[in-house]
């Protein structure tokens, strides 16, 4: 699934490829994907992409005439750039094309978990997708974040993935950050130290802006790909996510994967020990 990283690394790709081009039409090949504002699609040709912004892990891309795109990736959402003369690739549900540009963007979504939203600039305001998030994991200060943990009686790993509570994590990086910052996923919240969760709020954002440098994670079951259809590289880096029974990178004992709020969680059982009483 999409997390911070990887609609990142697609937000970069589409800013650097499509910004401030003119879209000259659209197609809508599965209406269903957009759950509001399909007639304002109309209003899209001869209009330019004036930017292409990341709200948690919903895509953003702005047009002129005070027209948005609100893009949820779901489970195997893809945005990809394909040669004008290429035939779609199967579960296409939307796809721009551009004047002056020998490519046109496709909205790609096998298991339809993602959505889109046609708004105006005034709409996007009341969406509720977007209000009800929390602040941008990569943007948290030791204090907000202190007050935040504090104030909330719950295991860390639910927390951490409850994008009213921050956004952009999923499954595999906080159990990831959680790793580095030493963590059991099943610590409760209000119990952990300021040192702990100013540890948790470094290693959120570190781990966030390497898998951002590496262009995000493609696992093998729902794959992710870049809009140039190419694979992320932060898979080869991950230190417990997927590696339940191999040897932690630290100190040598066997990763586990337990269920933590319905979620497989990988943890490793030394260096992440059980909240002591
Ligand atoms: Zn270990």
């Amino acid at each position: 699934m999409p997390e911070s990283p990887e609609v990142e690394t697609i937000r970069r790709g589409l800013e650097r490829a499509v910004l401030g081009l003119k879209i000259s039409k659209t197609e809508v090949l599965f209406p269903a994907m957009i759950k509001s504002g399909l007639n304002l699609i109309r209003r899209f040709p001869r209009k330019r992409i004036t930017s292409v912004e990341r709200v948690g892990k919903h895509l953003v891309i702005k047009l002129e005439g005070k027209l948005c795109l609100v893009i949820h990736l779901g489970m195997s959402g893809k945005m990809l750039l394909l040669p004008k003369s290429s035939p779609l690739p199967k579960h296409t549900h939307l796809v721009i094309h551009f004047r002056e540009f020998a490519e046109k963007l496709c909205h790609n979504d096998p298991r339809r978990f993602g959505y889109v939203h046609i708004v105006t600039s005034d709409g996007l305001r009341d969406l509720n997708c977007l209000l009800k998030l929390g602040p941008d994991a990569t943007q948290l200060t030791k204090k907000m974040f202190d007050r935040m943990v504090k104030a909330r009686h719950r295991m860390i790993k639910p927390l951490l993935l409850d994008q009213s509570f921050i956004a952009g994590l999923g499954n595999i990086y906080s159990d990831e950050s959680l790793y580095k910052a030493k963590i059991h996923p099943r610590r409760l919240s209000h119990t952990l130290r300021s040192s702990q969760l100013d540890s948790l709020r470094l290693a959120i954002r570190t781990t966030l802006r390497q898998a951002i440098v590496a262009g995000g994670s493609s696992l093998n079951d729902e794959t992710y790909l870049n809009v140039d259809g190419e694979l992320g590289r932060f898979q080869l880096q991950l230190r417990v996510y997927g590696r339940e029974g191999e040897r932690c990178f630290h100190c040598g004992r066997k990763i586990r994967k337990i269920i933590v709020g319905s979620r497989s969680t990988y943890f490793c059982p030394r260096c992440q020990p059980v909240q002591k009483r």
